[in-house]
């Protein structure tokens, strides 16, 4: 592990501080929350800092309601005898392992790094390919899935929460320097592999929380893995709805792009003129011909966009939809 300072703030006014204090010293540096995803990509010299602030002693991070999730709520934690949506209790029992889901946050869960199998490889490893543009170490490598261009990295989001919280309806409040600001979960995520989220220096994620209805909604989350014990979603499909209510229906997605994402226009389109026992296998194929994976996960494009239809079947016929 290379050497980083720790820091350990003790309220959302000192966390800021250190931030704002780094960045005016020209200094970089990551948040930490459980530590499962960032700590092992420091290990292999992934974009490693030389600072970096635990979001662990501050209260608010671990306030938890029915409604309001704090950023560093253990997913282990989300269960529904804790009073959690049975939606998320079911999609955070999916997630890694249940060791993982001991350390894992909803936080960090959240603002996952994007995923590439050129790029999640250790330093010997990617250097003996020359680096990629992700972390070029100073070479300015090229994006090795799509190449000659130095401009885009088209890198994987696969957390499993975030569908699952867009398609609640879910807002999620943001803490930094400028001050705070609550914007819907579908506005959070940039369609770019290195910039991710539209989180600004020194900004975190303090806390998510659900809409006074959410609890009116049925859900089921599938989920695509090479192993069910632990691996990450190479597909996931969302769809919820207030039962027997078609107008309410919202299917989200991840794995399958740089940002999870709701397919409204997609569920627009066949809402209002659903038929019983024709319209699940329109839908589902009309979600499989809108995402876009590449080749960069563990399993081929072509057979992941395939299950797509697959997973929004199984899911729909899991909520009642017919
Ligand atoms: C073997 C293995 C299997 C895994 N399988 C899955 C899986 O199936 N599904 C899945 O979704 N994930 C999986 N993960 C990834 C990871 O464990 C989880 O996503 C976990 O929830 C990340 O949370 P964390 O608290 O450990 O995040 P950390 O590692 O602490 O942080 C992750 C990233 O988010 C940033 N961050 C953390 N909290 C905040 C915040 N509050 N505000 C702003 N930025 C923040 C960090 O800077 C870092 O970039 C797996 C990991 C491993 C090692
Ligand atoms: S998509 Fe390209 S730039 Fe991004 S991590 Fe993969 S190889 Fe690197």
């Amino acid at each position: 592990m290379p050497p980083f300072i720790l820091h350990h703030p003790v309220s959302i006014a000192e966390a800021t501080q250190i931030a704002s204090e780094l960045i005016e010293s020209g200094e970089d540096f990551d948040w930490v929350a459980g530590g499962t995803d960032v700590l092992p990509n420091y290990k292999w010299r992934i974009n490693p800092k030389p600072h970096v602030i635990s979001l662990a002693k501050i209260p608010e991070a671990n306030h938890v309601t029915q409604y309001e999730i704090g950023c560093m709520t253990k997913l282990s934690s989300l269960t529904e005898e804790n009073g959690v949506h049975p939606l998320i209790a079911e999609a955070a029992s999916k997630i890694a392992s249940s060791l993982i889901r001991k350390s894992a946050t909803v936080g960090g869960n959240l603002c996952l790094d994007t995923r590439c199998f050129w790029y999640n490889q250790s330093e010997d490893w990617r250097r003996s390919i020359d680096w990629c543009h992700k972390a070029d170490c100073g070479t300015g490598a090229d994006c090795r899935v799509i190449p000659n261009q130095n401009t885009l990295c088209v890198a994987t989001y696969q957390g499993d929460l975030a569908p699952n919280f867009m398609a609640l309806g879910a807002t999620v409040t943001l803490i930094g320097p400028q001050g705070d600001r609550t914007i819907p979960l579908t506005e959070f995520y940039q369609l770019d592999g290195m910039k991710k989220n539209v989180l600004q220096p020194g900004e975190f994620m303090l806390k998510v929380t659900l809409p006074q209805d959410a609890y009116e909604y049925d859900g089921s989350y599938q989920k695509l893995r090479l192993r069910e014990s632990w691996d990450f979603p190479e597909a996931g499909i969302t769809a919820v709805w207030k039962k027997g209510d078609y107008s309410s229906l919202k299917i989200a997605s991840t794995a399958l792009e740089s940002i999870p994402k709701i397919h409204g226009e997609q569920v627009d389109e066949f809402v209002e003129k659903w038929e019983k026992g024709s319209t699940i296998p329109l839908l589902s194929e009309a979600i499989r011909r809108s995402v876009k994976p590449v080749n960069n996960t563990a399993l081929p494009p072509n057979y992941r966009r395939s299950v797509v239809r697959v997973l929004a079947k199984r899911a729909l016929k899991n909520i009642g939809c017919e």
